[in-house]
């Protein structure tokens, strides 16, 4: 079995070994925090970003979606605070030039702590970071990780720099001809998108606040520190909602969706205790209140997905740098305003990671005589990358004949697979292990008496169903409780 560190390691290696997430371009040796979906990882994430839609979308009368562009005009940057803000303390190792965000140093060294039994310490030294950062103190920060004796991983001495500030966009050239061309930059998140759009969403869509814009879309952020897997990626995905609100109710609406949101992370059948909520102590530049979820990784308790209340500091300062009116008017009130936001920003990459790393399962399966194992992925049904697999237990005597057309009963409803080669144990295993909930075998018997065998991935229990019941098994298993 493997331990929690090695456990992460596992993950990354199946991942990989069966079709879910590849280094990109690895044939040129990977980009480093850059990473390809294969094509079950696809399926997989494609169903968790439904589900975040459709909870939104269709759950929400209130809220609708859009798809805003990645490039924006650069002076969104300037207006959201991301051209001066959008860094992080970073300090430099001097012998071994590698750097490291001053945040992860402090909490890899409070973990330590933690392992080694100083809980206390542990606690000690993250309160105090908090202290610090809250207060911008980058003097104090560095004499902090030199007091604890903190070491690079790399060199092994603690021979530190300043701490610094490093912005995190990533910039480009728009237009072909170098004098027209103007320095833009990739979206480092996809709000903005959603708040340059508002009066375009309200006034078409004629919603009345409260009423929320959810995005799903690519963002990109230069990280510093990008060794933790899909966790932390160069290029990634944000599902958002903001959510527009009258000023003054910004308390009651941040604890709704607070509530809201962590009512979605326990649809996916995660337990409770896996979460936690964690508050900010040092707020974003736009925030006057924000927390995380963290759900407790293989890596430790880590961020999925952030809430925060974001003032009118975005939309304020959208009307005042492009001095077009951001205001609403309030039909009830009979008055004009700028709406106050609560933001809930989630990455589906970490969500993809999160549920990997809750149903990623090795299970010693040894009986007196033999020894056996198995590795399984055990996704909710509805997430799976595959619902049913079909499998005839020979290619021939008629039995592909059926499974086809069990194939092409269900296909419409839900992802099938079929698979003729390989002993039945081995297809089986091969499902378990990207996490398929339903196989079923056509046998001689099939023949005799239109039923098959359904496996059941997660018990590996199996029981004998008429054809023409399988679609509403698997079916009725494919609901998430949001
Ligand atoms: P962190 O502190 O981990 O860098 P953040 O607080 O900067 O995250 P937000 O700006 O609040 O993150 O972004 C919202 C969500 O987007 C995060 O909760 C996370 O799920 C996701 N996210 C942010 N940065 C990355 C990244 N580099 N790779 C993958 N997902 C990310």
């Amino acid at each position: 079995m493997a331990t929690d560190s090695n456990r992460f390691q596992a993950i990354i290696s199946h991942c990989k070994e069966y079709g879910f997430i590849f280094p990109s371009s690895e044939i040129y040796d990977g980009l480093s925090a850059v990473y390809d979906y294969g094509q079950w990882g696809t399926e997989l994430k494609r169903n968790v970003r439904d589900h975040w839609w459709r909870s939104m979308t269709q759950f929400h009368e209130n809220i609708v979606g859009i798809d805003a562009a990645i490039f924006m005009h650069p002076t969104t940057w300037k207006a959201s605070g991301h051209v001066d803000n959008f860094s992080d303390p970073m300090i430099d190792n001097k012998d071994s030039k590698k750097r490291y965000r001053v945040d992860h140093l402090l909490e890899a060294h409070a973990n330590e702590l933690e392992k080694e039994g100083d809980a206390n310490g542990a606690r000690a030294v993250l309160a105090r970071m908090d202290e610090l950062l809250a207060a911008s103190d980058y003097d104090g920060l560095r004499n902090l990780i030199e007091s604890l004796n903190i070491k690079c991983e790399v060199s092994g001495t603690s021979n530190w720099t300043e701490v610094r500030q490093f912005n995190l966009m990533f910039s480009t050239q728009l237009g072909s001809v170098s004098d027209e061309a103007s320095e833009i930059y990739l979206r480092p998140e996809t709000a903005q998108g959603i708040f340059v759009n508002f009066l375009n969403v309200q006034k078409t869509a004629r919603m009345k606040i409260p009423f929320g814009i959810a995005q799903v879309g690519k963002a990109f952020r230069n990280e510093i520190v990008a060794r933790q897997f899909i966790f932390r990626m160069r290029e990634f995905e944000q599902m958002e909602m903001q959510y527009f609100i009258r000023p003054g109710t910004q308390k009651e609406w941040y604890e709704f969706w607070k509530e809201e949101r962590m009512k979605w992370h326990l649809s996916l059948g995660i337990p409770a205790e896996r979460y936690r909520f964690h508050d900010h102590v040092k707020l974003a530049h736009y925030a006057d209140a924000a927390c995380d979820i963290e759900y407790e990784f293989p890596i430790g308790f880590k961020e999925v997905e952030g809430i925060h209340s974001r003032t009118d500091f975005d939309l304020r300062n959208h009307q005042e740098f492009s001095k077009k009116k951001m205001t609403y008017h309030d039909p009830e009130l009979n008055q004009s305003y700028i709406p106050y936001v609560i933001e809930t920003s989630i990455g589906l990459d970490r969500t993809v990671m999160m549920l990997l790393s809750e149903a990623y399962t090795e299970e010693d399966l040894s009986t007196a005589d033999k020894q056996d194992s198995r590795t399984v992925l055990k996704f909710p049904a509805a997430l799976a990358p595959i619902k049913l697999a079909v499998l005839p237990l020979t290619k021939k005597d008629g039995l592909p004949d059926i499974g086809r057309e069990i194939m092409n009963s269900c296909r419409a409803q839900f992802k099938c697979f079929y698979e003729e080669k390989d002993t039945i144990g081995k297809r089986y295993r091969r499902m378990d292990a990207i996490g398929t909930p339903f196989c079923v075998t056509v046998d001689h018997q099939t023949k005799e008496d239109n039923t098959v065998t359904i496996r059941y991935r997660d018990t590996m229990e199996q029981e004998r169903i008429a054809i023409a019941d399988i679609k509403n098994v698997v079916e009725g298993k494919l609901k998430l409780s949001y």
